[in-house]
Protein backbone atom coordinates (compact mmCIF):
# COMPACT_ATOMS: atom_id res chain seq x y z
CA UNK A 1 0.00 0.00 0.00
CA UNK A 2 1.44 3.81 -0.73
CA UNK A 3 2.22 6.23 1.48
CA UNK A 4 0.96 8.87 -0.31
CA UNK A 5 -2.79 8.97 0.68
CA UNK A 6 -4.45 9.33 3.91
CA UNK A 7 -5.56 6.05 5.27
CA UNK A 8 -9.44 6.70 4.84
CA UNK A 9 -8.78 6.84 0.72
CA UNK A 10 -6.30 3.96 0.46
CA UNK A 11 -9.37 1.82 2.45
CA UNK A 12 -11.17 3.19 -0.65
CA UNK A 13 -9.02 2.53 -3.77
CA UNK A 14 -8.39 -1.21 -2.25
CA UNK A 15 -11.92 -1.50 -1.98
CA UNK A 16 -12.49 -0.22 -5.68
CA UNK A 17 -9.53 -2.42 -6.65
CA UNK A 18 -10.98 -5.47 -5.78
CA UNK A 19 -14.12 -4.36 -8.22
CA UNK A 20 -14.15 -6.61 -12.13
CA UNK A 21 -11.65 -4.89 -14.48
CA UNK A 22 -10.63 -2.11 -12.32
CA UNK A 23 -6.47 -1.93 -11.34
CA UNK A 24 -5.13 -0.23 -8.73
CA UNK A 25 -4.52 2.32 -10.90
CA UNK A 26 -7.89 3.19 -12.16
CA UNK A 27 -9.14 2.40 -8.73
CA UNK A 28 -6.83 5.03 -7.42
CA UNK A 29 -8.48 7.50 -10.33
CA UNK A 30 -12.23 6.20 -9.01
CA UNK A 31 -11.26 7.64 -5.72
CA UNK A 32 -9.50 10.49 -6.59
CA UNK A 33 -12.79 11.35 -9.03
CA UNK A 34 -15.18 10.66 -5.86
CA UNK A 35 -13.18 12.99 -4.13
CA UNK A 36 -13.57 15.57 -6.21
CA UNK A 37 -17.09 15.08 -6.79
CA UNK A 38 -19.58 17.36 -4.52
CA UNK A 39 -20.36 15.81 -1.51
CA UNK A 40 -24.02 14.94 -1.86
CA UNK A 41 -23.02 12.92 -5.06
CA UNK A 42 -20.78 10.59 -3.55
CA UNK A 43 -22.91 10.18 -0.34
CA UNK A 44 -25.83 9.02 -2.76
CA UNK A 45 -23.42 6.69 -3.97
CA UNK A 46 -22.93 5.36 -1.06
CA UNK A 47 -25.82 5.22 0.35
CA UNK A 48 -27.59 3.67 -3.03
CA UNK A 49 -24.76 0.96 -2.19
CA UNK A 50 -26.00 0.06 1.23
CA UNK A 51 -29.32 0.05 0.29
CA UNK A 52 -28.18 -2.55 -2.15
CA UNK A 53 -26.95 -4.98 0.04
CA UNK A 54 -29.68 -4.06 2.74
CA UNK A 55 -32.70 -4.29 0.35
CA UNK A 56 -32.31 -6.57 -2.87
CA UNK A 57 -32.73 -10.18 -2.28
CA UNK A 58 -34.24 -13.13 -3.97
CA UNK A 59 -37.76 -13.69 -5.29
CA UNK A 60 -39.61 -16.47 -3.90
CA UNK A 61 -40.98 -17.55 -6.90
CA UNK A 62 -38.71 -17.45 -9.37
CA UNK A 63 -35.02 -16.09 -7.70
CA UNK A 64 -34.82 -13.09 -10.23
CA UNK A 65 -34.06 -9.80 -7.88
CA UNK A 66 -36.38 -8.52 -5.88
CA UNK A 67 -36.95 -5.65 -2.97
CA UNK A 68 -39.86 -7.84 -1.37
CA UNK A 69 -40.88 -11.15 -1.23
CA UNK A 70 -41.92 -11.50 -4.95
CA UNK A 71 -40.18 -9.67 -8.06
CA UNK A 72 -41.46 -7.27 -10.59
CA UNK A 73 -42.97 -9.75 -13.17
CA UNK A 74 -44.02 -12.75 -10.43
CA UNK A 75 -46.54 -9.24 -8.96
CA UNK A 76 -47.64 -8.29 -11.78
CA UNK A 77 -51.35 -9.24 -12.84
CA UNK A 78 -50.34 -8.89 -16.88
CA UNK A 79 -48.09 -11.32 -17.07
CA UNK A 80 -49.11 -15.09 -18.67
CA UNK A 81 -48.92 -17.56 -16.08
CA UNK A 82 -48.71 -20.30 -17.93
CA UNK A 83 -45.11 -19.63 -19.29
CA UNK A 84 -41.94 -19.91 -17.41
CA UNK A 85 -38.48 -18.81 -19.18
CA UNK A 86 -35.61 -20.40 -17.51
CA UNK A 87 -32.63 -17.79 -17.92
CA UNK A 88 -29.07 -18.19 -16.38
CA UNK A 89 -28.96 -15.24 -14.66
CA UNK A 90 -31.11 -11.90 -13.84
CA UNK A 91 -28.42 -10.10 -16.77
CA UNK A 92 -29.71 -13.08 -19.33
CA UNK A 93 -33.67 -12.01 -17.86
CA UNK A 94 -33.21 -8.18 -18.44
CA UNK A 95 -31.88 -8.97 -22.06
CA UNK A 96 -34.75 -10.87 -22.59
CA UNK A 97 -37.15 -8.59 -21.44
CA UNK A 98 -35.62 -5.96 -23.41
CA UNK A 99 -36.76 -7.77 -26.84
CA UNK A 100 -40.29 -7.07 -25.43
CA UNK A 101 -41.16 -10.21 -27.25
CA UNK A 102 -41.79 -12.25 -24.22
CA UNK A 103 -44.48 -11.75 -21.41
CA UNK A 104 -44.41 -14.77 -19.39
CA UNK A 105 -42.95 -15.30 -15.60
CA UNK A 106 -39.23 -16.23 -15.14
CA UNK A 107 -37.01 -18.92 -13.68
CA UNK A 108 -33.29 -17.75 -12.71
CA UNK A 109 -31.23 -20.55 -12.17
CA UNK A 110 -28.36 -18.07 -10.97
CA UNK A 111 -25.69 -20.75 -12.58
CA UNK A 112 -25.19 -23.55 -15.23
CA UNK A 113 -24.30 -26.81 -14.30
CA UNK A 114 -21.01 -27.51 -13.75
CA UNK A 115 -19.94 -30.54 -11.41
CA UNK A 116 -16.56 -29.76 -11.40
CA UNK A 117 -17.67 -26.59 -9.67
CA UNK A 118 -19.92 -28.26 -7.04
CA UNK A 119 -22.97 -26.66 -8.95
CA UNK A 120 -25.28 -29.26 -9.39
CA UNK A 121 -29.49 -29.34 -10.01
CA UNK A 122 -30.28 -28.29 -6.41
CA UNK A 123 -27.34 -25.61 -6.78
CA UNK A 124 -28.96 -23.73 -9.62
CA UNK A 125 -32.64 -24.08 -8.52
CA UNK A 126 -34.10 -27.07 -10.98
CA UNK A 127 -35.25 -28.30 -8.14
CA UNK A 128 -37.15 -25.31 -6.97
CA UNK A 129 -38.49 -25.48 -10.48
CA UNK A 130 -39.48 -28.94 -10.58
CA UNK A 131 -41.52 -27.61 -7.13
CA UNK A 132 -42.93 -25.00 -8.72
CA UNK A 133 -44.46 -26.98 -11.08
CA UNK A 134 -46.73 -29.00 -8.68
CA UNK A 135 -48.04 -26.08 -7.56
CA UNK A 136 -48.49 -23.43 -10.82
CA UNK A 137 -50.68 -23.48 -13.71
CA UNK A 138 -47.68 -24.05 -16.19
CA UNK A 139 -48.14 -24.77 -19.90
CA UNK A 140 -45.12 -23.85 -21.37
CA UNK A 141 -41.34 -23.62 -20.24
CA UNK A 142 -39.12 -21.62 -22.71
CA UNK A 143 -35.47 -22.56 -22.19
CA UNK A 144 -33.26 -19.57 -23.08
CA UNK A 145 -29.89 -21.09 -22.56
CA UNK A 146 -26.93 -19.83 -24.28
CA UNK A 147 -25.44 -22.52 -26.68
CA UNK A 148 -22.23 -22.79 -24.79
CA UNK A 149 -21.16 -26.24 -23.15
CA UNK A 150 -22.10 -25.47 -20.10
CA UNK A 151 -25.73 -24.21 -21.28
CA UNK A 152 -26.35 -27.36 -23.90
CA UNK A 153 -25.17 -29.16 -21.16
CA UNK A 154 -27.84 -27.76 -18.62
CA UNK A 155 -30.79 -27.46 -21.25
CA UNK A 156 -30.81 -31.36 -21.92
CA UNK A 157 -30.22 -32.31 -18.23
CA UNK A 158 -33.40 -29.91 -17.55
CA UNK A 159 -35.49 -31.61 -20.83
CA UNK A 160 -34.77 -34.85 -19.50
CA UNK A 161 -36.15 -33.84 -15.54
CA UNK A 162 -38.99 -31.79 -17.47
CA UNK A 163 -39.86 -35.57 -19.27
CA UNK A 164 -42.59 -36.70 -16.41
CA UNK A 165 -44.28 -33.50 -16.58
CA UNK A 166 -47.39 -32.41 -18.63
CA UNK A 167 -45.68 -29.13 -20.43
CA UNK A 168 -44.57 -27.99 -23.66
CA UNK A 169 -40.61 -27.57 -23.46
CA UNK A 170 -39.24 -25.10 -26.29
CA UNK A 171 -36.36 -23.66 -26.61
CA UNK A 172 -35.31 -20.61 -28.28
CA UNK A 173 -33.74 -20.68 -31.57
CA UNK A 174 -30.28 -20.22 -32.14
CA UNK A 175 -28.61 -19.25 -35.81
CA UNK A 176 -27.13 -16.81 -37.37
CA UNK A 177 -26.91 -13.36 -35.72
CA UNK A 178 -28.71 -10.63 -37.65
CA UNK A 179 -26.05 -8.39 -39.87
CA UNK A 180 -23.86 -11.52 -39.99
CA UNK A 181 -22.26 -12.74 -43.25
CA UNK A 182 -23.25 -16.65 -43.81
CA UNK A 183 -19.70 -17.23 -45.24
CA UNK A 184 -18.26 -16.46 -42.04
CA UNK A 185 -20.43 -18.85 -39.43
CA UNK A 186 -19.14 -21.32 -37.99
CA UNK A 187 -20.29 -25.23 -38.72
CA UNK A 188 -22.20 -25.20 -35.62
CA UNK A 189 -24.21 -22.34 -35.82
CA UNK A 190 -24.97 -23.18 -39.82
CA UNK A 191 -26.13 -26.77 -38.47
CA UNK A 192 -28.21 -25.48 -35.95
CA UNK A 193 -29.56 -22.23 -37.93
CA UNK A 194 -31.04 -25.00 -40.76
CA UNK A 195 -32.44 -26.91 -38.30
CA UNK A 196 -34.51 -24.17 -36.95
CA UNK A 197 -35.67 -22.79 -40.35
CA UNK A 198 -39.20 -21.99 -40.81
CA UNK A 199 -41.40 -22.27 -42.86
CA UNK A 200 -42.48 -18.31 -44.98
ZN1 LIG B 1 -40.25 -13.53 -9.32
Amino acid sequence: MSKVFPKVLERVVQNLARLPGLGEKSATRLALFLLGQPKEETQELAHSLLELVEKVRLCKRCFNFAEGEWCRFCLDPERNKSQICIVEDPAALSAIEESKAYKGLYHVLHGLLSPRDGLGPREIKIEALLERLEREPVEEILIALSPTVAGEATAAYLVECLKPYSVKVTRIACGIPMGMDIRYADQLTLKRALEARQRL
